[in-house]
């Protein structure tokens, strides 16, 4: 397993030119052998670094599992490798207990794909299909199956993922993935025809509630407020915000609600159209589907341009390569909204309608494009252990509305999620001053147990502020895959803020404000003692000299003993040595001439040096 590691290893970086990240990878992959015994990783299986994304935590790295060249189903080992060059969180789903099956399959994909479609009993079309070959391990035996993820456009609405046996043909599983903002809410994506030439970027205009129109005058639910079976009055009509619509498309004479980061599309039944115009001014009132369209384009696009612009933090989706995809008039009608998301789903967001409708309310909109930010920065690996995902949508739609400072600090509405879809007659809503305890007090309902995590996430912005919130939480998530926990992902989280440390404002005392109010959570944190600046300097410390070498490399700042190896560029171990603060030279003439590594035991950091 080692030699197998390493070989791909210095296979990769020999055909990079980036030695930054192939840097990372080596630290990644020595630490993965480091401890192959802890993770239990098996001889017949092979891990394919598939996934690395740079952030400003550092770079973390996405190892799935393999057999026979086939990938097992929602197994991976998450390595995260700081700015400081040090592997500091990791997770595993790795599966040890995969049986060996054959993986030539008897059934195609063309007949498994009928099977699913009958399965569910698809109405009318597709808005997106997806099919996978994978080893699936989920059910206590070992398949070889198809797995089929179906999003009608009708019905049965949802991201359904049907998974087959590649064998036998027989069902293993049906689930629906789409993630709901509530506790139960297709495409013929209408593509513009347009040629590329006469297509431009235009600002425009719109009316938009922010964050609704109870938010926005800080009213309360009634009298003039009232959903109204969607009627508009001159209260409600009074309580929208003229905004931009920033770099919004022109193409045939028309405008789009299509940008660089948010895109209007109409894949989900009721079919409504673009809300494509002449005009740029697309001013609504909200009982016009056209209010909606808008409304759902602003916050998206205001909230990843945020991320990608002010915290500094690239985050798109990875489904397609346009701004995020939502549908504002969806779900058939019904009062739910959906992320149909995840590994093998479209990466899209669909908003339904039936009371409030949902492309109303900033809340329901983030808290979807929460799960879609969660989704993007795991590729794929979000967890819904707790009900994080769910906690992380309310924490990012409750992070944006208390940043807008409508709500004085006495104000309960000011905590609460979903404060205009729901909180009112047609459902609960939910809130971020959620009394239970981690984890005695999990009840095991999804969005429920999600309050605890948004909760603490919360008090911790009222700490340290939005913006570091925001960047710790995104890094953190950004660390985590789908076997995550409420209280690993806060030890990510922490973890994220110690490796953004002082070079993007984080002090001890920050550091101490998230320890403080996850450990009063109930969270279990490692302890740690702060000391930003120093760890950075003892990290940075080591070094080889001199470099190139055709003879002697001394070692400078050792400061306690080390057995050190040395690899060539094909992974093998050419020497190794013991080097301390009085033995601090290695003799390397004999070394062919080429370029080495040079890893320290119990240290991830790796050197490389160059011999003449
Ligand atoms: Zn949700």
């Amino acid at each position: 397993m080692k030699q197998k590691l390493l070989f791909t290893l210095f296979t990769l970086l020999s055909c990079t030119t980036i030695f930054a990240q192939s840097e990372n990878e080596i630290i990644a992959r020595s630490w993965l052998e480091d401890n192959k015994h802890e993770l239990n990783i098996q001889d017949n299986h092979t891990l394919d670094m598939q996934f690395s994304r740079v952030g400003l935590s550092g770079e973390t790295f996405r190892f799935y599992q393999m057999m026979n060249g086939v990938q097992v189903f929602d197994a991976e080992i998450t390595v995260h490798v700081s700015n400081g060059k040090n592997v500091t969180f990791h997770a595993s789903t790795y599966d040890s207990s995969i049986e060996t099956i054959s993986t030539v399959p008897s059934i195609s994909e063309a007949q498994a794909f009928e099977i699913a479609k009958t399965n569910i009993n698809v109405q009318g079309d597709l808005s997106f299909e997806n099919k996978e070959l994978f080893i699936y391990n989920v059910t206590g035996s070992t398949f070889l199956v198809y797995v089929i993820r179906l999003e009608p456009k009708e019905a049965p609405i949802g991201s359904w993922e049907i998974v087959v046996n590649a064998q036998t043909g027989e069902v293993v599983s049906v689930i629906d993935r789409a993630f709901n903002h509530e506790d139960n809410k297709t495409e013929k994506d209408k593509k513009r025809k347009v040629s590329e030439s006469s297509f431009m970027m235009a600002n425009g205009i719109g009316f938009v509630y922010e964050t609704d129109p109870l938010t926005a005058t800080t009213s309360a639910y009634g009298g003039q407020y009232v959903d109204g079976n969607d009627a508009t009055n001159a209260t409600l009509d009074a309580a929208r915000t003229s905004v931009t619509l920033l770099d919004i498309t022109q193409a045939g004479g028309q405008f789009f609600l299509t940008g660089p980061f948010a895109e209007v599309v109409d894949f989900q039944s009721p079919s409504k159209g673009l809300f494509n115009q002449s005009s740029s001014t697309f001013n609504f009132n909200r009982q016009q589907d056209g209010f909606e369209a808008v409304n759902v384009y602003y916050h998206i696009d205001k909230s990843m341009r945020y991320i990608n612009n002010t915290l500094g933090i690239s985050l798109m989706p990875y489904h397609y390569n346009t701004g995020v995809r939502a549908d504002p008039s969806g779900q058939n009608g019904a009062d739910n909204s959906q992320y149909l998301g995840g590994s093998g789903g479209s990466g899209r967001l669909t908003f339904g309608e039936g009371c409030v409708d949902d492309g109303e309310d900033a809340d329901v909109i983030l808290h979807e494009l929460g799960h879609g930010l969660h989704d993007w920065i795991t590729n794929g690996g979000l967890s819904q252990v707790n009900g994080l995902s769910e906690g992380s949508g309310d924490y990012w739609a409750n992070s944006y509305k208390r940043s807008l400072s409508l709500w004085s600090a006495s104000d309960a509405a000011r905590n609460w999620v979903f404060g205009w879809d729901g909180h009112n007659v047609c459902w609960n809503g939910r809130t971020t001053v959620y009394g239970a305890q981690y984890p005695g007090g999990l009840v095991g309902q999804i969005h429920t147990d999600g309050q605890m995590w948004a909760t603490t996430l919360m008090e911790i912005w009222e700490d340290i502020g939005r913006e570091k919130t925001d960047k710790a939480f995104l890094e953190g998530l950004g660390m985590t895959n789908s076997g995550t926990n409420q209280q690993n992902a806060a030890i990510a989280v922490r973890q994220a803020a110690i490796d953004m440390g002082a070079a993007h404002g984080y002090t001890c005392d920050d550091i101490q404000a998230i320890i403080d109010r996850f450990t009063a959570q109930g969270y279990s944190l490692p302890a740690y003692n702060c000391n930003l600046s120093v760890d950075e300097f003892a990290v940075n410390a080591i070094s080889i000299f001199p470099n190139p070498t055709n003879g002697i490399l001394s070692f400078k700042n050792i400061k306690e003993e080390y057995n050190v190896a040395v690899f060539n560029m094909l992974g093998q171990k050419v020497k190794d040595q013991t080097i301390n603060t009085s033995a601090n030279l290695m003799d390397v003439s004999n070394l062919a001439t080429g370029t080495y590594f040079i890893k320290f035991n119990g240290v991830d950091t790796v050197l490389k040096f160059i011999k003449e």
